[in-house]
Formats: structure tokens, sequence, C-alpha cells
């Protein structure tokens, strides 16, 4: 059984880097400075996601500088930033345990606001981007997310998709213990929480570069945020195909009728042609999106009864005792 008393002496900081080396001077300077203000012990951990650019330099060369404070995790290859996540939960040491993003838009000087609202005996605390700088798109889309994971999880959060949030170590544990290869962070920690707060916390645009998430990474993001709140779908597939075969059938009675019991029957139905075909392309328009869901599902079963690692740890650089 894990403590769980209020008071916080030990703070870790995880931030996933993938190609970020543009911005992380500044971001280790700011989160120093940020975490020294707490006046409690901390470890920065860094966890480099397969980065092909200097990011692996400037973060070994910080932890040498700064051993016991800086931590620098090095996967193998890139897994994407919720298996990096993980990755750095599974090094970590800490009483509260804090993510963000590397790319600056996440200010560190807040970190010291999500310490104080955990000393207040929450579990988990998230956090809702007040002006957030991202493109319209972004914003529908995890606004229709965030109504998903409010009903899944039934916490009322607002923002699943800002990941500057802080976890109580016991919450950390928990998700440790979950052995799914997909998943998404802030829903699963919120499944494990008893007391959660909001607070709301200033967005930046991206330092330098680009989204590290193309067009397809952000797909199969939503997919897995999907995949691993609920099985929801699956059943609104039974009934939406219940309901489509209900008026499938209904229409070829209809049809039947009009052929044979009433006057002009035959040329109605070469008339009709077309719109059987119409209707024949709904039909199979269905099948393939519901095929296509079941894919989802199915994929994921499958990643997971392989059972990989969901990462793989090559080193640890800047820890007094390692271990792997
Ligand atoms: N990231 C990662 N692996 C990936 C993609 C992203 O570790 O495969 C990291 C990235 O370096 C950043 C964070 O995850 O620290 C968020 O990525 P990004 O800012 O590109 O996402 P966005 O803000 O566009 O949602
Ligand atoms: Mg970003």
């Amino acid at each position: 059984m894990i403590s769980t008393s209020k008071e916080i002496n030990f703070i870790s900081i995880v931030i996933p880097v993938y190609n970020e080396d543009a911005s992380l001077d500044e971001l280790i300077k700011r989160c120093l400075d940020s975490c020294e203000k707490t006046n409690k012990k901390f470890e920065i951990i860094f966890i480099d996601d397969g980065s092909s650019d200097k990011s692996v330099e400037i973060l070994n060369a910080a932890s040498e500088a700064n051993p016991g404070k800086i931590i620098t995790v090095l996967l193998n290859r890139n897994y994407g930033q919720h298996s990096a996540i993980m990755a750095g939960f599974s090094q970590c040491e800490g009483d509260l345990i804090i993510t963000l993003d590397a790319d600056l838009q996440n200010p560190p000087e807040e970190i010291t606001r999500i310490v104080e609202a955990a000393e207040q005996g929450n579990d988990v605390i998230g956090t809702r981007r007040v002006n957030r700088q991202d493109t319209l798109f972004r914003r529908f889309a995890s606004f229709i997310v965030n109504k998903a994971a409010q009903r899944a999880t039934g916490v009322k959060m607002n923002d699943y998709g800002c990941m500057l949030r802080g976890y109580r170590k016991h919450i950390v544990h928990a998700m440790l213990q979950c052995h799914e290869r997909s998943t998404f962070i802030p829903v699963l920690g919120n499944s494990f929480a008893r007391n959660t707060i909001q607070i709301d916390v200033a967005h930046n645009e991206r330092v330098a570069g680009d989204s590290k998430y193309s067009l397809w990474k952000l797909i199969n993001l939503q997919f897995n945020l999907l995949t691993c709140m609920t099985t929801f779908p699956l059943r609104l597939l039974s009934v939406i195909g219940g309901g489509v075969s209900g008026v499938g059938i209904l229409l070829g009675i209809y049809i039947l009728i009009r052929r044979f019991l009433l006057p002009g029957g035959h040329d109605w139905a070469v008339g009709g042609i077309f719109t059987l075909f119409a209707i024949g392309f709904i039909f199979s328009g269905f099948q393939l999106i519901g095929m296509g869901l079941l894919g989802e599902y199915i994929g994921r079963i499958y990643d997971d009864v392989r059972a990989r690692p969901k990462y793989f740890i090559q080193s640890v650089n800047g820890k007094d005792k390692v271990e792997l």
C-alpha cells in the first residue's frame, strides 16, 4: 500500500523530447528556476523519444552539469509521446509527478501552482489552456474528444489534451500497472483519481519547429484515446447495424408492394434502379466504417497480445543509482 499523505517533499518533472533541440536550453533553464522556487527536492526527467537532432547531446550535457537534478532517459527509437512519458514514470521517485511538453507551449513557471493544488489534497491536477495557441481544426477536434472523455471517466475536465498536469505518486504507480500499449495518459490518470482539480494555465506558441504530430500520428492518437476509454462505439455499431437493416427490410417490403400490387409497378421498378444503387452504397459505406472501427480495436488487441514492451530504455544518465 502506498501512503497518500498530503505533504509533498519530492517533485519529479517528466518531459518527453522528440527533436526539440531549438527549445531545450531555454526549457532546462526555466524548469530549473521554477523547481528551485518550490523549495523542495526535485528531479527533472527528460525522455528522448528517438530524436535525430542535437537533443540527446544537449540533454546529456545538462545531466552531467546537474547530477541528480536532470536525468536523461534514452529510448532506442521513437515510441510516441505517451509511451515516452510512461518510460519517464518508470524512472521517477517523487511524491508528485508533473508532465509537460518540451516545446515551451506549457510554461514551466506554472509548476509552482500545480504543486500548491496537489498540496490541497488532490490526486490529479488537470489544467485548462486559456487563450490556446493552436489551429482551429485542433481546437475543434479537442472539443469533441473532451466531451467524450468527460463521459467515459466521469471527471468533468475541459482540456484532456493539455499535458501540463500533476499526478500523485499512487496514481502513477497505478498507471504503470496498466499493460495496454496504446494509451492516453490524462484519461488513464483520471480513472484512478479520487480528488481532482482543474486550474487555468497559460499557453504559448511553439518556440521553434513544427508540431511533432503528423496527420497520421494525430489520427492514431485519437483512436488510442477512443479505444483506451471505452468499447461503447462497438455497441453503437450493433445498434446502428440493427437500425439500418430494419430500414432495409421495410424498404424491401415497400418495393415489393410497389412492384407487384400497385399500378405501373413495372415501369417504376426500372426507373427506381438508381435509387437502389444509392441505397446499396449507403449500406456498404456503413459496413466499411464498421469494419474499420473493428479493425482499430482488433489491431490494438493484436499489439497487446504480442505484448512487446511499450518502450525500451537504452540508458539513463544523471541518476545516482541506475536501475533499468
Ligand atoms: N513528442 C514525443 N514523441 C513523439 C511526438 C511528440 O516525445 O513522437 C513530444 C514532443 O517533443 C513534445 C510533446 O511530445 O515535447 C508534444 O508534442 P507537440 O508539441 O509536437 O504536440 P502538439 O503541441 O502539436 O500537440
Ligand atoms: Mg506542442
